[in-house]
């Protein structure tokens, strides 16, 4: 069965539902695919920076969202190694209100669930799930999308196509000079389970070639855990199940998930780090890359959601009324977010780069982190919690 649509948007994650609701705000009916059947549970925690609680906000699904996560009083960075806090970093009122938006920890599935809800509910939006891509063709004015069904195969034909399927994007495959994935020689290891003592804290706890992450998702006394460390393994999804004890081999003799009670009986998940270079094209003819499709990154800089975010909407903005000339509005779009995505890329390597030293480096960054100001800072990266989208 062939069906037609103005605009097709493959994947319903953060990136895929975030343009859906931003176009359908502008007045554009389009129609949302995924190869999931139901949205489901997997994954772990991740972080609303208000460079993208804004935008939610904007879409009408930030309130929705603050009733299921937390609001972090303080970001604070440790060495992991002796458990001394070097600095602390409160999230004041002040810089709320500066911001104009909070600063969120949640779930992965509750910031998925309220965009899935809101896409949903909005008629604009036309949502197939069970709907894989597998193949994609484009001439001048269409592009052909087949799609693997558990009734065997659908095809859509639409005018726009918005690639938002992941760092393991299919649409990626028919972007001539994309860039593929590359696996950066690190795994994440996640868990959740009670919390003592961390607080309403977002904990970075730095040791030699790795880090550990920890704060509060569902309430005060759930915490959710993120271990970096050295390893490689194929490609994988998203909960490949894992060995605490090996996690404990790996981190050494001292323990730096401190604060988490539930280490040895929580379920660990696993899943090797991966980025995307953001330097090739994002877009050719009618196809746009949003997401982790086009410039997927590692996690230290804790953008990766709100990247997605502030891509959708950046979709939104320039896709609005680019059915019969997608071509300038692609141009648009790379103006705005290819330097950004650039910028927050760099600081992502620079995080690990500090994070992860060891030596006489690890004694050096402890001495400069210890003279900072925790103002001086938070203000420091007002170019990206500040970040407002030019519409
Ligand atoms: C199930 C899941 C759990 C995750 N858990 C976490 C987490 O706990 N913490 C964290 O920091 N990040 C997590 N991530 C990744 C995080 O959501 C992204 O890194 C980030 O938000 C960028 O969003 P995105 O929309 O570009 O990609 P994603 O959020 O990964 O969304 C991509 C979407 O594309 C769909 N898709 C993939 N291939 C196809 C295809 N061939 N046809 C149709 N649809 C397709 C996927 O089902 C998915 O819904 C998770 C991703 C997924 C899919």
């Amino acid at each position: 069965m062939t069906e037609e649509t103005e605009i097709l948007i493959a994947g319903a994650g953060i990136a895929g539902l975030t343009a859906a609701l931003a176009l359908a705000q502008r007045g554009c009916s389009v129609t949302v695919v995924d190869a999931f059947e139901e949205p489901s549970e997997v994954g772990a925690g991740l972080q609303v920076a208000p460079n993208a609680s804004r935008i939610l906000r904007t879409l009408g699904v930030l309130d929705a969202l603050v009733s299921k996560a937390i609001a972090p009083e303080a970001i604070r960075l440790g060495d992991g190694q002796t458990g001394d806090m070097l600095l602390e970093m409160p999230i004041t009122p002040a810089w709320l209100e500066r911001m104009d938006a909070p600063y969120l920890t949640a779930h992965r599935a509750a910031l998925h669930s309220v965009l899935y809800t809101a896409a949903v509910a909005n008629p604009a939006i036309t949502l197939k799930t069970g709907h894989a891509v597998a193949d994609v063709r484009e001439d001048g004015e269409h592009v052909t999308t087949v799609l693997k069904t558990a009734d065997g195969e659908a095809v859509i034909v639409s005018r726009l196509l918005i690639g938002a399927d992941g760092i393991w994007s299919r649409v990626r495959e028919s972007v001539p000079g994309a860039a593929q994935p590359q696996a950066t020689g690190r795994i994440a290891w996640r868990a959740i389970g009670p919390a003592s003592g961390n607080g309403p804290n977002v904990t970075a706890w730095m040791i030699p070639n790795g880090h550990i992450v920890t704060y509060p998702v569902r309430n005060a006394d759930t915490l959710n855990v993120v271990a970096i460390t050295q390893g490689r393994s194929e490609k994988g999804d998203w909960a490949q199940t894992a060995d605490a004890d090996m996690l404990v081999r790996l981190l050494g003799t001292t323990h730096p998930i401190r604060g988490f009670e539930g280490m040895d009986k929580a379920h660990w998940t696993t899943w090797p780090l991966n980025a995307v270079a953001p330097e090739a094209p994002w877009n050719s003819g009618r196809i746009l890359l949003i997401g982790d499709a086009a410039h997927g990154m590692e996690p230290f800089a804790a953008q990766g959601a709100a990247m997605a975010i502030e891509d959708g909407f950046a979709a939104g903005i320039c896709l609005a009324n680019a059915v019969d000339n997608p071509t300038p509005a692609f141009a648009r779009y790379d103006g705005l977010r290819r330097g950004r995505v650039r910028k927050v890329a760099k600081r992502t390597e620079f995080n690990r780069w500090v994070y992860h030293q060891s030596g006489p480096g690890r004694t050096v960054r402890n001495f400069l982190f210890s003279k900072r100001s925790p103002q001086s800072f938070l203000s420091d990266l007002d170019w990206l919690y500040g970040y407002r989208i030019p519409e």
